[in-house]
């Protein structure tokens, strides 16, 4: 009985399949008759069978083959440039390379974009900039868009700076580079479509690793007034979340390495270009791989490298950080046995309003992310965002500098075993600190936080409410 009931649920689950796999066939086709005429992606294309109500489509029933590609471009500047970080200064020259990421997974439904720069910060009007261009330009919704910066202090800025003109006005008195960002841009744009025409059937697995490359950068006093230095004993993530996306035959196509540190192995004295420990550290692992790596940054907010601020990389041990770091990715990656084929991508979004720091003004390039509450009190309007892979993998992003207790608590809460946090992802919205911090002030709280001590709570509890509620619910 019971197996009749498997068999006969089997079958029609096979013809579902075989229905739906026809529909997408016959759509594929309906959208190459259109293609010269109209750039459609995928999503809008559903959105069209729904307009015309041919059918209720459920992703789940996807028999499509998961693929993917990766591009990796030199976004290097010809020329000097202001650098982001510390006091104002230009560049004098170049030490190693910066280079721009662009992964693209596709499970048959949604097609979701990564990319990775070795750059500092960015504001969001940016990110959104360059969203908006790509989903006019190539179908893509900024949903399934992310851009996550790698936080070195030796890379130029990147357009108009956003909230850091709030915190350090007399740092922004120079005129905007435009032409750096365009650049910076046109390469998204063309390694997207470069790494569409090379989309091939793939694999994805996720593991863990572990390094003691970081260490809490807040030194508190015996007044208990915190400044930036070294505190052993406080709080540290030194995991490595290691995603690995592989081709058909088990060979590696790209690693994705989740880790917090600050990009301040090299100090304010430094002048030359370079990507700082994630730089070196990618560098090295792609060099013992063959693959590129996109080293996407954590909640490093109060994480400094173990070495740290130094003069000059030689000064500060910069390629001690290939083994502090970069060979610990690599055991990561050994470890790291089981992979499918089998890969269903899930995105979602959610808007936290926490209230903003009292009397502390605004940028005007970035409107929609403050609103007036009933009480007449100004808030913050924080962006996350989420992907789901499988049942097992959640990622979430935010625009911000995060203490690591906050990205701690929710991967300790989360249902989901693979639970990663991305930080200085589609632009930057400030320190995000605990309430805790707040008693001890310093640099993260009194200069370049936008938030209260509420935000750290309001943060945790939404997304893991997102967690915890819709992501879990998701197919
Ligand atoms: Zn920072």
């Amino acid at each position: 009985m019971r197996n009749n009931k498997l068999k006969l649920q089997n079958e029609k689950n096979q013809a579902m399949k075989y229905w739906i796999t026809q529909v997408i066939k016959s759509l594929t086709e309906y959208r190459s008759s259109l293609s010269g005429l109209l750039q459609l992606s995928c999503a809008k294309s559903l959105y069209l069978i729904f307009s015309f109500g041919i059918i209720i489509f459920s992703p789940h029933y996807s028999t499509a083959q998961f693929r993917a590609a990766v591009v990796k471009v030199d976004i290097t500047p010809e020329s000097s440039k202001w650098l982001v970080g510390y006091g104002p200064r230009q560049s004098t020259g170049i030490h190693d390379r910066l280079y721009s990421r662009i992964l693209i997974m596709d499970d048959g439904v949604t097609q979701f974009c990564l990319v990775q720069s070795d750059l500092c910060v960015m504001s969001p009007s940016q990110y959104d900039h360059t969203a908006s261009m790509l989903q006019t330009r190539l179908g893509i919704s900024p949903l399934h868009f992310w851009w996550s910066l790698t936080h070195t202090h030796a890379a130029p800025e990147v357009g108009v700076p956003g909230l850091p003109e709030i915190f350090m006005g007399e740092r922004y008195k120079h005129e905007v580079d435009t032409a750096y960002a365009s650049m910076l841009e046109q390469t998204i744009i063309n390694g997207v479509i470069e790494a569409r025409k090379h989309l091939v059937a793939a694999r994805f697995g996720a593991g863990w690793g572990f390094s003691q490359a970081n260490i809490n950068r807040r030194a508190i006093d015996t007044s208990g007034k915190a400044t930036l230095g070294m505190n052993p004993d406080g709080p540290v993530d030194r995991r490595i979340g290691l995603l690995r996306i592989e081709k058909k035959d088990g060979s590696p196509m790209a690693l994705i390495a989740n880790y917090p540190i600050h990009g301040t192995v090299l100090g304010d004295k430094n002048m030359q270009i370079s990507g700082d420990a994630p730089g070196i550290v990618s560098e090295y692992v792609e060099r013992k791989i063959g693959v590129p790596l996109l080293f996407i940054n954590g909640a490093a907010g109060n994480l400094a490298p173990i070495y740290s601020v130094y003069p000059t990389p030689a000064a500060g041990h910069l390629n001690q950080f290939r083994v502090l770091l970069g060979d610990k990715i690599l055991d990561a990656n050994r470890k790291l046995t089981i992979t499918t084929d089998t890969v269903k991508l899930s995105a979602g979004t959610l808007t936290v309003e926490t209230p903003r720091k009292p009397g502390l003004g605004w940028s005007s390039d970035l409107g929609k992310y403050t609103n007036t509450s009933k009480k007449g009190m100004n808030m913050i309007r924080l962006p996350v965002r989420f992907l789901k892979i499988n049942e097992d993998v959640a990622i979430w992003s935010a625009p911000l500098e995060l203490f690591c207790e906050v990205s701690n608590e929710v991967r300790e809460r989360s249902p989901f075993p693979f639970t990663f946090y991305f930080g200085y992802t589609n632009g930057w919205l400030g320190y995000l600190p605990t309430a805790e911090a707040w008693e001890h002030g310093g640099y993260e709280v009194e200069t370049v936080s936008p938030y209260t001590p509420a935000a750290a709570k309001d943060l945790t509890e939404s997304v893991l409410g997102y967690l915890l509620g819709e992501m879990r619910s998701r197919q």
